[in-house]
């Protein structure tokens, strides 16, 4: 049977995207968050977003993010709680790189709980770490609507702008070579336990990532769909 495509459709729930970095997180949880009508909430988008107001937080980041490395644990949950507390939150949210480390998937499980939410749902995005180099060099982002292009995949039809709305696209400073390599290093050390932590609480759902981002999408809604409202 086809996906409800209802925007009435309720998550009420976390939805939480597992992967690499340039595993295409940001591009479906974009997605999946616009098919339920909840936030998209990327912790490295609002990091960013200190960063660029140069906040206490964005002047703590700005340094650790440029190596590469993790914001600690305490910065990260702290920005994390106040957002979901906002009424935008309320019907559920598809988060992005986070939890990133054991730590912070298991704060976030008290925290949906003390919030009634149901377990959440997590999409584990399995790639090839051989495809991962050309998605974060080849990658760039609108400024204005963090619509997410590749140069060399998923190009904009005129180069350097959004096709969405014109604005202008860039290229991440850690999607840089140099830096790139440090993030994956995070990623193994930090991050990749998490899909064992969460396969033991039978919440983990497999995709394979290296098919094209339709149907990754079309994967993500069925698992989404196949488990909703049942547990
Ligand atoms: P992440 O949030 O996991 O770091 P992104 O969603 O930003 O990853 O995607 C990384 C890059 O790969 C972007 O340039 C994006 O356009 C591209 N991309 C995402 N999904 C796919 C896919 N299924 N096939 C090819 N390219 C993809
Ligand atoms: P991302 O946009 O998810 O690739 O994140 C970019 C950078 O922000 C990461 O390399 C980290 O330095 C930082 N960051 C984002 N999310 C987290 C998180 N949950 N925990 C720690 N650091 C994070």
């Amino acid at each position: 049977m086809a996906p409800d495509t209802r925007p009435s459709e309720r998550l009420d729930r976390a939805v939480i995207f597992l992967g690499p970095p340039g595993a295409g997180k940001g591009t479906q949880a974009m997605e999946l968050a616009k098919h339920f009508g909840v936030p998209h909430l990327s912790t490295g988008d609002m990091l960013r977003e200190h960063v660029g107001k140069g906040t206490t937080l964005g002047l703590k980041a700005k340094p650790i993010m440029e190596r590469g490395e993790l914001v600690p644990d305490s910065l990260v949950l702290k920005m994390v709680a106040e957002r979901i507390e906002r009424p935008d939150c309320a019907h559920g949210f598809v988060f992005d790189g986070f939890p990133r480390t054991v730590a912070q998937a298991k704060y976030l499980g008290e925290l949906l709980k003390l919030h009634g939410f149901k377990r959440p749902f997590v999409i584990h995005l399995v790639i090839d770490p051989s495809v991962l180099m050309r998605r974060l060099t080849g990658r760039r982002t609108c400024k204005v609507s963090g619509e997410i292009y590749n140069i060399y995949d998923r190009p904009p039809k005129v180069p350097g702008i959004c096709d969405a709305d014109g604005g202008e696209l860039v290229q991440r400073p850690d999607d840089r070579e140099e830096v790139i390599g440090p993030r994956l290093h995070a990623y193994e050390k930090q991050t990749a336990p998490l899909a064992a932590y969460y396969r033991r609480l039978g919440l983990l759902h497999d995709i394979d990532a290296t098919k094209s981002v339709d149907e990754v999408k079309r994967q993500v809604l069925q698992s989404v769909h196949s488990v909703r409202g049942v547990r």
